[in-house]
């Protein structure tokens, strides 16, 4: 019989349960703190934002959390996400790795994003939520929340990032499609936005703050984050619960190395947690690594302190890994890793030295994605091919039989502008300078 080289889960082997890394780290995260009092948050103040089922899973400390069966069911839509070993890949690189990738890009958005939308509207809507407003960066993430809107019965309101806007028509017509409404930010619908003038080409903060203030503003709307936040890292989670079972099938029960790439940290954690608890048992031992850009290089050059997650300052203080809540990176390529900051979670693991961090430039990544693409058949999401890229390294330096599995978070079938500048020699690799950087983070709060 032939070696197998894509790996599944029969429905009795499907994943019910997400899985909640904080019953399991061996120091608790720092809490995040209210922007005014610098106190704690309780739930209370979260409430005008996210229904009580969220806000009791952004501060759970409970291990495992039941997947309602109406999130089950469209998860069964396109879940379990195949895991494949990359066996072209390796014979191209003449490693003696054994490379596996779980491949999200078969969700109804094309990456994880799906992952975290369906439950979230899902909840918002049993708590009559009748309006759900969010910000995208790339669009992946406004794509996915306008698609679970739709199966669920909710209007959606999307504030895409100036920059992605003018460059990424399609992805709003994505967005659109699945019934979604789209508006370029900073817009002059809100305070925050007009703080800023209307050309501006924005960022993630500045569409955080416009779509939070909204959702602020009206009785039946709430707003959805498509990362960062413990709850949304709970559901990604689905992945590597996923991976661990497939990986069993395909004979693998040790892994050296799993590696993601991190913008707010959803994918990567999601991957990358069910992994950490085996590492914390002691069942296994593998190197988990992060992969960011150098040019938003958070957890490498960023300082681990308490900051807002939006330009506005409207969210609850979170201790992170973070650039300044002011900064604005280049435009590059792989927008949904274009933060300031980084999941607590993620941000907590890294701190405590359980999990790696390293950044690469995007010229790099497209070198591996197109190498990829052109053995595996798969155009990665430039987001995503950080982590191939990351994995090539490793492997091309492997001298043993290691078992690397990279988290592949979605496909790249929008993003062929990028490629297209890559192919033609176009890309440029820009680097953050240290002044631009001290710049941004003057503006982190003193606590
Ligand atoms: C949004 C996105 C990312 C970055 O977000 P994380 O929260 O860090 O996962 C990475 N890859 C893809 C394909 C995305 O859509």
């Amino acid at each position: 019989m032939s070696d197998p080289v894509m790996f599944t889960l029969d429905p009795s082997e499907e994943v019910t349960h997400w899985y909640n890394i904080v019953a399991d780290l061996p120091t608790p995260p720092p809490p995040p703190l209210h922007p005014g009092t610098h106190q704690p948050v309780g739930p209370d103040d979260l409430a005008p934002l996210f229904p009580m089922e969220l806000i009791a899973q952004e501060v759970t400390g409970e291990r495992y959390v039941e997947i309602p069966e109406p999130v089950l069911e469209v998860y069964r839509q396109y879940r379990p996400s195949p895991l494949y070993r990359a066996r072209r890949w390796e014979q191209r690189l003449g490693t003696r790795a054994r490379i596996y990738y779980k491949y999200e890009g078969v969700s109804p958005a094309g990456s994880h994003k799906t992952n975290t939308a369906i439950p979230q509207v899902y909840y918002n809507v049993v708590n009559g939520t009748t309006r759900l407003t969010t910000e995208t960066g790339a669009g992946q993430w406004g794509t996915a929340l306008s698609y679970a809107c739709s199966l669920f019965g909710a209007e959606c309101e999307v504030w895409q990032v100036g920059a992605s806007y003018d460059t990424k028509p399609q992805r709003r017509t994505l967005i659109e499609v699945f019934g979604g409404k789209v508006h370029r930010s900073p817009s002059r619908l809100t305070e925050a936005g007009r703080a800023f003038p209307a050309d501006h080409t924005g960022s993630l903060g500045i569409a955080i703050s416009e779509a939070v203030e909204m959702a602020a503003k009206d009785e039946g709307a709430k707003y959805a984050l498509g990362s960062v936040l413990n709850h949304v890292v709970l559901h990604q989670t689905v992945i590597g619960e996923e991976a661990l079972r497939q990986l069993a099938k395909a004979g693998e029960t040790k892994v050296d190395l799993v590696v993601g790439c991190a913008g707010g940290g959803s994918n990567f954690a999601g991957l990358a947690f069910p992994f950490l608890r085996e590492k914390l048992a002691g069942t296994q031992d593998p190197r988990i690594l992060a992969v960011e850009p150098t040019s938003c290089p958070t957890l490498t050059r960023g300082e681990y302190r308490y900051d807002f997650g939006d330009t506005a300052g409207l969210t609850p203080l979170m201790k992170m890994y973070t650039l300044g809540h002011d900064f604005v990176p280049s435009p590059i390529h792989a927008g949904g890793l274009r933060y300031h900051g980084m999941a607590p979670l993620v941000s907590h693991a890294v701190h405590e030295g359980l999990v790696e961090a390293t950044a690469l430039h995007q010229r790099e990544c497209f070198e591996a994605a197109v190498e990829f693409a052109r053995t595996q058949g798969v155009v990665a999401a430039p987001e995503s091919s950080h982590a191939l890229a990351q994995a090539r390294r490793e492997a091309l330096a492997a001298t043993d039989e290691q078992v690397i599995v990279i988290g592949l978070s979605g496909h790249g079938l929008l993003e062929l502008g990028a490629y297209e500048s890559f192919l033609a020699g176009r890309l440029e690799d820009d680097v953050l300078s240290d002044a631009d950087l001290d710049a941004a983070l003057a503006g982190v709060p003193t606590i």
